[in-house]
């Protein structure tokens, strides 16, 4: 039987939390080989030394994950090409805005028969409207590709804390069961759900919902209004998901991927945490800048997905329909003011 070699695309803070679940079971599981190649977008460490030398050398991701052991079968490879190429299974993991260039550059480089999957929470948006990422991959490059999102804080998965997560899949069982059999440990418990829309458009909104929680955290507004933006954003979330696709589950909402990412994004998440220091500064220090100081390197994924969401709503004239998504994007880019977010959940909800 031939066994299947996996590579992880993405080495940041949650890609390098994921080269290490996978490779504690490729080590356990016959059906995979052991070694797991992980991409490293490449950079010289403030120490003269390479990213990817130091993975190798101390099995340990220095900048994105420091003092956690990635288990030796993890090789880090600097060259994108090199780490696909004989590849069975890709595991996407960078922040969504550099997806659409490495799209570009795969083009061609991966087998045909290659099974892929998607932990990135965004999207883009094109002339023709809304891409979801993993369309994104599975269009430029031909292949199908699952999903896997959930209440997921990668610190604290790194340390082995009990965590869910969803893998969404379009039409074949088989392969979501193959995905759950590489990611399940007994500290991370992955249920399978067929609604591959529901689950990445959870994923990725429940983002911007984390920046409007971080303002009122900002404005110490306290528990009950955060649950109230939560309560919300959340109808949000759901309302948008089934305009843009008719297919998407009410019961997806209640998995790891929605009402739980939600929670756990407003309570521990770095887009939370910037938006709160942004609503403390009064919007006079830009999310940019904040996210530099803030976050050593990683990145944000609410800001922007807020502004390609209000994109999708202005062009489709649904900006009536979604106060919360409208009234973040319009706060981040200084049009109103943080205070704005609570005096939307004043007004009476529009959606039924
Ligand atoms: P991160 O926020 O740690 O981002 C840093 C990564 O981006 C580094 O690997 C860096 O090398 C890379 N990078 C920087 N510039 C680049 C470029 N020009 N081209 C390619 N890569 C570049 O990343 P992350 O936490 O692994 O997040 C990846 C995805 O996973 C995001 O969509 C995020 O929403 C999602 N996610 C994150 C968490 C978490 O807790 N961190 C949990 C669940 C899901
Ligand atoms: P942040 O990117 O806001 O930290 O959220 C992480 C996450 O997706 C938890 O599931």
């Amino acid at each position: 039987v031939s066994k299947s070699k996996v590579t992880v695309v993405g080495s940041g803070n949650w890609g390098s939390v994921a080269a290490k679940l996978i490779a504690s079971n490729t080590l356990k599981l016959n059906s995979f080989h052991d070694e797991v190649r992980m991409w490293v977008f490449e950079e010289t460490l403030q120490t003269g030394e390479k990213l990817t030398d130091v993975i190798n050398k101390t099995n340990e991701n220095a900048k994105y994950l420091p003092g956690i052991k990635l288990g030796k079968n993890v090789i880090a490879d600097p060259d994108l090409d090199n780490a696909v190429k004989d590849a069975n299974m890709l595991v996407f993991v960078t922040p969504h805005q550099f997806m659409e260039g490495i799209c570009k550059r795969l083009v061609g480089k991966v087998r045909g028969d290659v099974e892929a999957i998607s932990l990135i929470k965004g999207m883009e948006v094109k002339m023709e409207g809304p891409c979801m990422i993993s369309n994104l991959i599975s269009e430029q490059l031909g292949i199908n590709c699952s999903v896997l999102m959930g209440a997921n804080i990668a610190n604290e998965i790194a340390v082995e804390k009990f965590s869910e997560a969803t893998v969404g899949y379009r039409d074949n069982r088989e392969i979501a069961e193959q995905w759950v059999k590489l990611f399940s440990t007994p500290y991370f418990m992955v249920t399978p759900v067929q609604d591959v829309e529901g689950v990445e458009l959870c994923g990725t909104l429940k983002n911007v919902v984390a920046i409007a929680a971080g303002f009122v955290d900002g404005l110490e507004m306290g528990n009950n209004t955060k649950a109230a933006i939560m309560r919300i954003g959340l109808r949000e979330m759901r309302a948008f998901s089934k305009l843009l696709f008719s297919s998407v589950r009410d019961s997806t909402f209640f998995e790891s991927c929605g009402v739980a990412d939600v929670i756990t994004t407003c309570l521990g998440g770095r887009n939370r945490k910037v938006a709160e220091a942004f609503a403390r500064n009064g919007g006079k220090r830009s999310f940019d800048d904040l996210e530099a100081e803030m976050l050593q390197g990683q990145k944000l994924q609410g800001v922007s997905t807020a502004r390609e969401v209000y994109e999708v709503l202005s062009h489709r004239g649904w900006l009536e329909l979604f106060p919360l998504f409208a009234t973040v994007h319009e706060i981040c880019v200084g049009r109103l003011p943080p205070s704005a977010i609570v005096e939307y959940s004043e007004k009476k909800p529009r959606l039924s």
